[in-house]
This record gives structure tokens, sequence and C-alpha cells, in this order.
């Protein structure tokens, strides 16, 4: 049992920088959103700030959708997803 707990601050690693590719998405709907996307040659940019979990990108095009880390509701953020993945499937 602990009696003190250290300062947040110091008790989290620094976010930026290189992270591991098996970064998922918590909302099962969205991943496998995301999934499809990178199949279809999108690219898929984890960078999370605050509500925002990343990115697809369409590199032939420089399009690009923000994925929120927790949409009100995973369906429709991930068939936004979806949406942008059929409308740029056919760039690359
Ligand atoms: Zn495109």
């Amino acid at each position: 049992m602990r009696l003190r707990d250290p300062p947040d601050s110091r008790s989290f690693p620094r976010l930026g920088g290189e992270r591991v590719k098996s970064d998922r998405h918590p909302k099962p709907d969205v991943e496998a959103a995301l999934k499809r996307a990178e199949k279809a040659g999108l690219k898929v940019k984890r960078d999370q700030n605050g509500h925002r979990w990343g990115f697809v990108i369409c590199c032939p095009c420089t399009a690009q959708t923000k994925v929120w880390s927790t949409p009100t509701s995973p369906g429709t953020e991930g068939k936004k997803i979806d949406e942008f993945t059929r409308r740029h499937s056919g760039c690359a």
C-alpha cells in the first residue's frame, strides 16, 4: 500500500517522438475502420493531443481527417473514416 503518490507530471513518460506501431484505437469500431484505411493505402498517423487520437492521411492528395479518441458514437466515427477511405482509395 502506497501512502504517497509522486506528482503526475513525473509519473508519465513524455509524449511525442516515435511511438510503437502497436498503438491501437481504444474503440474497436474505429480501430477496424483505421485498419481498412491502411489496407486501402492511406496513412494512419498516431498523434495524441487532448481528445484527438490522430489522423488518417491521403498522401497523394494530402487530404486528412481527424480521429477522435473518445467519439460520442464510435460507429459514426468509424463510418466517417470509412467514407474518407472510400473517397480516397482511388488516389494512390
Ligand atoms: Zn486522396
